[in-house]
């Protein structure tokens, strides 16, 4: 509720009200008010020293602080990702906490599986519309770190091991909420990629990973979707924590990527007050009970901390408060009904087959299911920590599977095992095994329980419980036809995978995840969710495996940028399921394949088109993947990159074109040199993909760069680099050819030597050539060559 402030300035009423100021023209005759242009920089010029500092931090742990008299309202925040976090107090007990009641939507991992952006958006706006109802200004989340390893404790808040998928997620998240008036808070900014000492730990990256990888998962969101603002993460990046690190919340958030908004803290991150302000920290949360604002007044009335510091960071806070109560919509409401029927929707396009022998699914409404494990009837829906919801309606599976099942099939029930004990229960097992003795078909229920994968620490393996490896390892000794149904915020391992025929993933699928379970394994849906991660065989496969989580307080990303798929590529290892990688109850066929020009410069884009048919009998959606490959290149690169992905609907026979937009950054590196995006001249590779593994069409383009790096040549240049200069090897064969008339060198240039001399040759800087050339590149001829070098650069 915004109180408006009625002062008396010279003889004239004035109203403040959100920051705007309406004069009252009652003493003129005129009945009412006029609303004056809301000035924001006067507002500033109004506000003591205090004030302002006070504005800097929260006011408890969800709201931020008002000032009355100047009509500054408080506004509100709240987690998360996938579903309202609203703190209330429980109206059983006054004196203990709860949630609202809120619609738990599938967690970050699920919504990223689905590849569908208009999903992910209609989800994020039904967010929206919560935090409406609930008076909320802006909602936690999305969180967009890269998944490093399979172990960090939120990878089930985060979307994937690709920065380009994630990013493209978590600006659909946003632009859905936000299209509702509320605002997001891009999370956590940046490197946050292990619980383990998540709040002292230093990332060491190197820059080219960070940009390629790290930042990039942000830095298209940033630029596509406009968060309100931007949650910087508890970690140091590089030896400065990020709460006060310059190079990410100014250099890189503003000045590049043109970010407007508020940079908020994560709760608690905020290391030197003062020294975050002046980094571009804007916002710290919770309140620090005036501490932080202490030492902001007192860094100004030092001197130590220009005023006008301070002034910019209110400025965006103010811009922040009045653009949230712009967009308020007093007496809004949602329908909980619809919303979970949307939930349900998302949960089935979140859930990846991942094996389906024998066309073992979808079940037949016949027979004898029997349907086991505990958490068919207490599922693992969300995660644990800062976004756990509580939900408005809770299905449970087994009640849905019964439900779809209908009148001709027996669903019959057996516990498995209990989700608290990791131990297998001997009786639990026995009953589980004589119920699937009984059935046609066996449905185990297992996964990972919520004290495996949590917010505030990470998993120390990747396997499942025993108890529910030992039970889909005995029921399947009794009954042939297994499928089991994973309920996981990340990657297990399947000692057990080649004893079951069917496996469905359904990951943390939300409040609505029992029904669309029942959807999908009895085909009133089509499976159509495809992984964002890969699932190594065993956690030792993973790429950070050496180095994670770090020694102390330090972890060094030395993989580089070879995370996920871009390492097992590179690397020709068989992951368990690659990245991509998803089944369907029916067939696709491509074809066609066409790219709108053969060769482009790095400053043009060019168009990609390819053809998808459903070749099945039943309706279903693809998530076709484009990679690119570049063919050859100076610089280590992975074996290919996705940079573009649609998903398509088609009925049986339907046949759609696909259409992907390529521009430079489909093609570039990030060059720490000239510091900026680069791309080689040569050929490249579009791969269309099922998967990351399963390519299935490509054709070549050829780049031309605009930018030409040219490093000058000194005294270390080597033969061999010269020789491999377009430019520069005429200039240095006509040198040595009429200055030098050295044999060995002239046999290199002739390039029909192959003798090992010549080799050796190659690899010899231009100082050496004294000692090869019997002196005859002396100082002088060598400083004569390298001038003459140099002003070939251009
Ligand atoms: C989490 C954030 C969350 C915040 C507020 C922190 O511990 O890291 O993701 O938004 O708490 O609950």
């Amino acid at each position: 509720m915004v109180i408006p402030i009625v002062a008396r300035v010279s003889e004239k009423v004035i109203i403040y009200y959100a920051g705007t100021v309406y004069e009252n023209l009652n003493d003129k005759g005129i009945t009412g008010v006029i609303k004056m242009q809301r000035d924001i920089k006067k507002i500033i010029s109004q506000m003591t020293l205090e004030e302002k500092a006070s504005l800097c931090s929260g006011l408890d742990a969800w709201n931020l602080k008002s000032v009355e008299r100047l009509g500054i309202p408080s506004i509100m925040v709240s987690d998360g990702p996938h579903g309202l976090r609203k703190e209330t107090t429980d109206p059983t007990d006054p004196g203990k906490k709860t949630t609202v009641p809120a619609t738990c939507f599938p967690t970050a991992v699920g919504l990223a599986s689905s590849w569908n952006r208009e999903l992910v958006e209609k989800v994020g706006a039904a967010l929206g519309e919560e935090c409406q109802a609930e008076g909320i200004a802006v909602l936690l989340g999305p969180g967009t770190n890269i998944k490093r390893s399979p172990l960090c404790g939120r990878n089930f808040e985060y979307f994937s091991e690709d920065p380009y998928l994630s990013s493209e997620m978590a600006a659909s998240h946003i632009k859905g909420v936000q299209s509702r008036g509320v605002g997001t808070s891009l999370k956590h900014f940046a490197a946050n990629n292990q619980e383990h000492r998540r709040m002292s730990v230093d990332a060491v990256i190197d820059e080219r990973t960070l940009r390629e990888i790290y930042l990039a998962s942000f830095e298209g969101a940033v630029k596509k979707a406009k968060p309100w603002t931007i949650m910087c993460s508890y970690n140091r990046v590089n030896g400065e924590y990020a709460s006060e690190n310059k190079f990410l919340l100014t250099d890189v958030l503003r000045n590049e990527w043109g970010f407007e908004g508020i940079v908020v803290s994560d709760w608690g991150a905020v290391n030197e007050r003062v020294k975050g302000l002046e980094a571009g920290l804007d916002l710290e949360m919770p309140s620090s009970f005036g501490i932080g604002d202490q030492k902001i007044v007192e860094a100004v009335k030092k001197g130590e901390l220009p005023e006008e510091v301070l002034d910019r960071t209110v400025e965006r806070i103010l811009n922040l408060i009045f653009k949230a109560v712009d967009n308020r919509k007093e007496n809004a409401g949602y329908d909980r009904e619809a919303h979970h029927k949307l939930a349900r929707e998302a949960a089935r396009e979140c859930m990846v087959l991942l094996k389906n022998e024998d066309k073992i699914l979808p079940l037949r409404k016949q027979g004898t299911i029997a349907v086991i494990g505990e958490f068919a009837k207490r599922p693992r829906y969300q995660g644990g920590g800062s976004s756990h919801v509580n939900p408005t309606i809770m299905d449970s599976p087994y009640e849905e599977i019964k439900k779809s099942a209908g009148n001709n099939a027996d669903v019959i029930y057996a516990q498995g095992y209990f989700i608290e004990k990791d131990e297998p229960d001997e009786k639990l097992l026995e009953e589980a095994k004589q119920a699937a003795l009984k059935a046609d078909v066996a449905v185990i229920f297992a996964g990972l329980p919520e004290h495996y994968e949590c917010e505030g620490y990470d998993r120390q393996h990747m396997r499942m419980p025993e108890s529910h490896c030992t039970l889909i390892e005995e029921v399947a000794k009794v009954q042939p036809n297994v499928v089991v149904v994973l309920c996981n915020g990340s990657p297990v391992e399947m000692p057990w995978i080649d004893k079951v025929k069917g496996l469905l993933e359904a990951y943390l699928g939300g409040q609505a995840m029992g029904g669309a379970i029942a959807d999908l394994l009895f085909g009133d849906a089509n499976p159509s969710g495809k992984l964002a991660e890969t699932f190594p065989k065993q956690l030792s496969d993973n790429p950070s495996y050496l180095n994670f989580p770090g020694e102390g307080d330090r972890v060094e990303y030395r993989e580089g940028i070879f995370v996920g798929y871009r390492y097992y590529d590179k690397k020709n290892m068989e992951p368990l399921f690659p990245f991509g990688y998803g089944l369907s109850y029916t067939t696709f066929e491509y074809g066609d394949l066409k790219i709108s020009r053969k060769e482009i410069s790095d400053n043009e884009t060019v168009t990609v088109s390819v053809k998808v048919k459903n070749t099945g009998d039943m309706a279903g959606k693809e998530i076709v993947q484009l990679y690119v490959r570049d063919i050859e290149s100076s610089v280590i690169r992975p074996e290919k990159e996705l940079k573009g992905f649609e998903k398509v609907e088609l009925k049986p026979g339907e046949e759609k074109t696909v259409v992907f937009e390529l521009d430079k950054r489909a093609f570039a590196y990030y060059n720490t040199g000239i510091r900026d995006w680069h791309v080689e001249t040569g050929e490249f590779e579009i791969l269309i993909g099922r998967s990351s593994r399963d390519i299935v069409l490509k054709d070549k383009i050829f780049v031309k760069s605009t930018v030409t790096i040219k490093k000058p040549v000194d005294r270390n240049t080597l033969v061999g680099d010269l020789l491999s200069d377009r430019v520069l090897e005429p200039v240095f064969r006509e040198f040595i050819i009429n200055e030098i008339k050295n044999r060995y060198l002239l046999d290199l240039l002739e390039n029909e030597d192959k003798s090992l001399l010549s080799v050796w040759m190659r690899y010899t800087p231009l100082r050496s050539l004294a000692n090869s050339t019997g002196g005859e590149l002396n100082e002088e001829k060598l400083n004569r060559l390298i001038d003459t070098l140099n002003a070939n650069i251009k």
